[in-house]
């Protein structure tokens, strides 16, 4: 029986009470509200005459706007220099101005958290390297709970002074709390030492920004029970409730994870024996995952990411989209007799009655059936792929333009790495701006952000309008 997801935390600051401790509730009643949160705790001061002016013009500019029938909760229908001051004693944007302030929050898709992925995929885009690669005494491969915490507070004391959300104008879509990271992997501690889960990090988020926030997983090791654990209370979470509606739940299954490449290396070499020994492991392990995942199915929250290289390629055995029928087919009969193991010993943890088990299986069926072979050849699978001709047309749909002020004025989409730093890219190619949230572990360093990181770098001069 899978435990009712805790709701564990309380702050108990109230809006005027910035300096007390949060205090831990009773163990029955601990509850993470974030209505309770602070609007801002770290406030310190707008500045009294700046802030009768900043107001005035605010007003004035929400009744001409109205009166022309255009939404007054567009960033860009303001004059970013009249708001100049309106960020002030705001924590985090110290040493901003408002016009780093806005590029910053029109390009922030991604809000990082942790830095490194234990799976390893060739494909990965972001060449993600395990966690462990990732930190030494000055580099650090996790956010500290308090910059998030000064992140979150600090936007949505900015946007109450706004009068409007100032995400709202950013072309992105959805936010992702990762870059190279594997979601069920993502969870922070406080210095008191309390855990704040994926959804309730993604919740702060989507109360600022108002966007979808994905939880991408290209599964986790079964066997670890934390983590196991961690992912069951999670699923109980998110369906018990509509207030997680906004997280989008992808599972990415496909030829390129780490143990499914080993088998794949050996199947090349000759060595049938270890081959079937990695491919039953990637199979079991996420047969297993999608029955951890199934109580999503029933709100059809779960959604499959089917990649592959097109059948054309060659050289390339197993990673191909044929080869990928194949993979889901050893996964979903993995699965079947998982169900039915389910079922049938009456322990019914997530079937509940027979015909459930072929409804999963026609909906996760369903979810594969939108492959895409569009990826781009870099990092590890750069080294897979030989075939000039597939790396030839691959390389004509890569968008590099190496041209920083090119990019500054196109490039939409960005990433606020867990040192503050903002970098925007277009999935192709990555610039570091000179724009950094003032954190607490600003000064730290972190691993680079890929792919196809330039050494130039995109300035505040580049941005202005
Ligand atoms: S799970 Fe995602 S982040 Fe991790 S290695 Fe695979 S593609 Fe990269």
């Amino acid at each position: 029986m899978i435990n009712p997801v805790s709701k564990n935390y309380i702050y108990s600051y109230t809006n005027t009470d910035y300096n007390k401790k949060p205090q831990q509730q009773s163990k029955a009643n601990k509850v993470f509200d974030l209505n309770n949160l602070p609007s801002y705790k770290y406030q310190i001061s707008f500045g009294k005459n700046k802030e009768e002016e900043i107001k005035k013009y605010l007003k004035r500019r929400k009744k001409r706007l109205t009166a022309q029938n255009i939404s007054y909760k567009d960033i860009n229908q303001y004059d970013i220099n009249k708001l100049e001051g309106i960020q002030k004693g705001i924590y985090v944007f110290d040493g901003l101005s408002m016009e780093q302030i806005k590029y910053l929050a029109l390009h922030s898709t991604e809000f990082v958290l942790q830095r490194g992925c234990h799976n390893m995929c060739a494909h990965c885009y972001a060449n993600a390297m395990p966690p462990s690669h990732q930190k030494a005494s000055d580099k650090i491969n996790k956010i500290d709970f308090e910059d998030f915490e000064k992140l979150y507070c600090g936007f949505k004391e900015l946007n109450k002074r706004l009068g409007f959300n100032i995400f709202k104008s950013s072309k992105n879509e959805y936010n992702t709390l990762f870059h190279d990271a594997d979601s069920s992997m993502i969870f922070l501690r406080d210095n008191n030492g309390k855990t704040y889960d994926y959804l309730t990090l993604a919740k702060m988020i989507n109360e600022i920004t108002q966007k979808s926030v994905l939880f991408d997983t290209a599964g986790w090791n079964t066997k670890d029970k934390k983590t196991q654990e961690r992912m069951e209370e999670l699923v109980q979470k998110a369906i018990s409730s509509n207030d997680y509606d906004f997280v989008e739940f992808n599972l990415s299954a496909n030829p390129f994870q780490s143990l499914n490449n080993r088998a794949l290396q050996h199947l090349k070499s000759g060595n049938y024996e270890k081959y079937e020994k990695f491919r039953d492991l990637y199979t079991t392990r996420m047969a297993k995952v999608l029955f951890t995942l199934t109580p999503l199915i029933e709100k059809e929250k779960l959604n499959i990411i089917s990649r592959t290289l097109p059948n054309e390629t060659k050289d390339a055995k197993g990673y191909r989209e044929d080869d990928l029928l194949e993979l889901y087919n050893e996964i979903f009969t993995k699965l079947r007799k998982l169900y039915k193991q389910d079922y049938e010993t009456g322990i019914r943890k997530v079937i509940k009655n027979e015909e459930q088990i072929q409804k999963n299986l026609d909906y996760l069926n369903k979810k594969t059936e939108d492959v895409a072979t569009n990826m781009g050849i870099n990092g590890r699978l750069k080294n897979l792929v030989t075939d000039k001709k597939i790396q030839a047309y691959k390389k004509t749909q890569a968008r590099t333009y190496k041209d920083p002020q090119k990019a500054a004025k196109t490039f939409y989409e960005g990433i606020i790495d867990i040192n503050g730093k903002l970098y925007i890219t277009n999935w192709y190619e990555n610039y570091l701006t000179d724009i950094q949230l003032n954190y607490k572990n600003k000064d730290k360093k972190t691993a680079e952000i890929s792919p196809a990181l330039n050494k130039q770098i995109v300035t505040t001069d580049m941005i202005k309008d």
